[in-house]
């Protein structure tokens, strides 16, 4: 059944293939990963019972020991009943109902051991996703409602290739490129392919490739399946998770007419688990017409499935020198920063004074925009220069698409070393961010935390650096404390406490009740987070010009988006396309003094310009598909039409929302069924000069209604979305992360 499996995937990996331009690239991209795999061998079935329970069945039993801890369900109201626990598969679910073997009930309050049960699935919960059981319906049940869940192992069935995926039979296959798959290992995701013992994958080198150095990592894990009973006509088949066999790495070199070369070669024991490991091979062998890399992994004992998963990290050819150094970037998103909380920005407040001193070294651009007013749809037209309308991703359902290509994967290909350090939330591998990165930390930090580890890094590259640095500093919770708060929290005598948790601060379209003092309390102590990032983000600036790392690099310093205090009603972001939600500061940096003597700060400039700005200054080919343009180039004036503009999907909503900008006029647009209060009718105009707050709207003659809606077809025209969507996994690591910044459902 893999096998055929298999040969499908081969054959649409042919068939998709059949559009692209034939013509043969004068030399491939650095990363293996990025080429099509050349061929792929597994163990041979008839000498492993694993493999040849997975040929066997498109259906196996999982026997789940991974099972994510079950949690009561629901945790707060006290005299609910029946109580209900929540678990999360490791596999997804085949059929319709879901069903468990208790095969180890045991534990404090276990009334019985060893039973089987069935228990019904969420409805339309195809998995990976949400088991709820009631446990009083089934007798298990816990002495008290604090009391954790007897500890149980579900069976569960799943399908062979589903199994084979999650556990690296097979995560790879001839025709493949761009592996979306990372793996993290110490907080620090790296792009892998994951492979088992007895199996080899391939990829052809061409002539261009010969004699360059070949970077990669490897790693294993202790993982590896088992058969255990198996009932009548079912594979029945579990992991281990301590496996103890050694795996022997090795990496071949062969070419038509010449002998196959071992290039490299070793041992990982089992207590090497776990850590990443990094390799290079100084020079590949001369070759005239091409030649073949096998990537091989077996067991030093018998029994190949039986030994634990391996993976290969990102092999990647090493970067040709260039005839002159190439800058290096840094690109720093500070989450939910307002660009009119800065004193650069004209705030009488002092929030700011080192981010001001540094402005003052670079180019302030006065009127720039993110491209929507949350962190995903963002984030993903930042890295890919594209509008939200193009890119699609308006909600966490939706990932990035593979398709899209990158500014990390633009200065990879051009010889970049590239990392990414983020806190997280939606700013993370599973959502399509981490293309072309060959390390993306993503971890809830401190804001010193993440700043320190990013300085480590580009203080150690010998090579052109890129590298994005991402805090959620001054988003929610707002909890100040020592000399931030005491210059800038005033007193206050309201109901809200002293730190605004995430629930103190009312979500995005929801009413509230809350009076002019509370809202100017919460904005106080979002004044003084912003002085607290400033302290933090001087003091990262100080420490990398100190060590020399900021010279010849481009400085990139911006916001993913705003945040709003109850200016039009509201709190919190996600929602609108006021300024206070959609401006956001764009500081640049030149690489050497003096660079950007002629650039004018004064042209508007969107999120998808970023991209594009930063391919130019490092020499790096920019994409075809973006639809941004360099910020270095000169702009038409105030004349285009219009100069600036987002179209953006909010959650909750079919239709879009949108904000134009021309000539210093902003017209709005908001859904009938997403409309702040004040704003009626639907489409509002600003004068944004003598109207920066947008409380006056006129019925200006700037722009007609029928010129809106001309400007706004003639955009949907020209700015297609791109891709169908592409799912993204939804792990129960990334719901339990996004719970605790506050985001328990929807977006934000
Ligand atoms: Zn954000």
């Amino acid at each position: 059944m893999i096998r055929a499996l298999l040969l499908c995937l081969v054959l649409a990996a042919v068939i998709g293939c059949a559009g692209e331009p034939a013509s043969p690239r004068r030399e491939g991209p650095r990363g293996l990963m990025d080429r099509p795999i050349a061929d792929v061998a597994l163990p041979d079935p008839s000498t492993d019972p694993v493999l040849s329970a997975l040929e066997a069945s498109d259906e196996v039993w999982f026997l789940d020991k991974l099972f994510q801890p079950w949690n009561v369900f629901p945790t707060t109201p006290p005299d609910e009943t029946p109580q209900r626990w929540r678990g999360v598969p490791t596999m997804p679910v085949s059929g319709p109902g879901f069903l468990a073997r208790i095969a180890d009930l045991t534990g404090p309050g276990a009334r019985q051991e060893g039973l089987e049960l069935e228990a019904p699935m969420k409805p339309g919960a195809v998995a990976p996703g949400e088991v709820l059981v009631d446990p009083t319906g089934v007798h298990l049940a816990t002495p008290s409602r604090q009391a954790k869940p007897p500890a149980f192992r579900p069976c569960y069935p799943t399908s062979a290739s589903a199994l084979s995926e999650r556990l690296g039979v097979i995560a790879t296959l001839p025709g493949d490129r761009h592996p979306s798959r990372h793996e993290t290992f110490d907080g620090e995701a790296r792009r892998a392919v994951r492979t088992m013992a007895g199996s080899a994958l391939s990829w052809d080198l061409e002539p261009a490739d010969a004699r360059r150095p070949l970077e990669f990592g490897f790693a294993r894990d202790r993982w590896s399946l088992r058969t255990v009973a198996q009932p009548a006509g079912v594979p029945m088949l579990e992991v281990n998770e301590q496996s103890n066999a050694a795996l022997h790495f090795a990496i071949a070199w062969s070419a038509e007419g010449r002998p196959r070369q071992t290039l490299w070669e070793t041992t990982l024991t089992a207590e090497q688990a776990d850590a990443v490991h990094e390799a290079r091979i100084p020079m590949l062998p001369d070759h005239a017409n091409g030649a073949r890399l096998t990537f091989e992994v077996r067991a030093t004992e018998t029994g190949s499935s039986g030994a634990g998963r391996a993976y290969w990290l990102d092999p990647a050819l090493a970067a040709r020198p260039t005839k002159r150094p190439r800058p290096n970037v840094l690109l720093v998103v500070l989450d939910t920063l307002r660009a009119d909380r800065l004193g650069c920005y004209g705030y009488e407040r002092a929030t700011s004074p080192r981010i001001d001193a540094i402005a003052r070294e670079g180019v302030l651009f006065e009127r720039a925009w993110s491209a929507a007013p949350w962190t995903l749809p963002s984030h993903a037209s930042l890295f890919s220069s594209l509008h939200a309308v193009e890119h699609g991703v308006f909600d966490a359902s939706v990932r990035l698409p593979e398709e899209a290509e990158t500014i990390a994967e633009v200065l990879f290909n051009a010889g970049y070393d590239t990392a990414a350090f983020t806190e997280a939330g939606y700013v993370r591998p599973e959502l399509g961010l981490a293309q072309g990165f060959q390390r993306f930390r993503c971890a809830l930090a401190e804001v010193d935390q993440t700043f320190d580890g990013a300085a480590d890094w580009i203080e150690a590259r010998e090579r052109p650096f890129f590298a994005f640095v991402h805090t959620y500093k001054v988003h929610t919770p707002y909890d100040p404390e020592g000399p931030a708060r005491e210059l800038l929290v005033r007193p206050y005598d309201g109901p809200l406490p002293k730190d605004a948790r995430v629930g103190d601060v009312p979500p995005a379209h929801k009413p509230h009740d809350y009076s002019a003092e509370d809202a100017r309390y919460l904005s106080d102590l979002y004044d003084a987070e912003i002085r607290e990032l400033d302290d933090a983000f001087g003091d990262f600036m100080d420490r990398l010009r100190r060590s020399g790392a900021l010279e010849n690099t481009l400085v990139i310093i911006t916001a993913d988006h705003g945040e709003e205090f109850a200016e039009h009603g509201q709190f919190n972001h996600s929602n609108s396309l006021y300024e206070e939600q959609l401006r956001v500061p764009l500081i640049l940096l030149p690489p050497s003094p003096g660079a950007f003597a002629s650039l004018s700060g004064d042209v508007p400039a969107m999120a998808v310009d970023i991209a594009p700005t930063i391919a130019q200054v490092a020499d790096a080919p920019v994409p075809p598909g973006w639809s941004g343009r360099s910020l270095l180039e000169p702009r038409g004036g105030s004349d285009e039409d219009p100069s600036r503009w987002v179209l953006y999907r909010p959650s909750g909503s079919q239709e879009m929302t949108y904000a134009l900008e021309r000539r210093g006029v902003k017209l709005l647009w908001y859904p009938e069924d997403l409309r702040p209060e004040d704003t009626n009718p639907s489409t509002t105009m600003f004068r944004l000069e003598s109207d920066p707050g947008e409380q006056a709207g006129v019925s200006s003659l700037e722009w007609t209604l029928e010129g809106t809606a001309e400007a706004l077809k003639a955009l949907r025209q020209a700015h297609p979305r791109r891709w169908q969507g592409s799912g993204a996994s939804s792990s129960p690591e990334l719901r339990a992360q996004l719970a605790e910044l506050g985001y328990a459902s929807g977006n934000d």
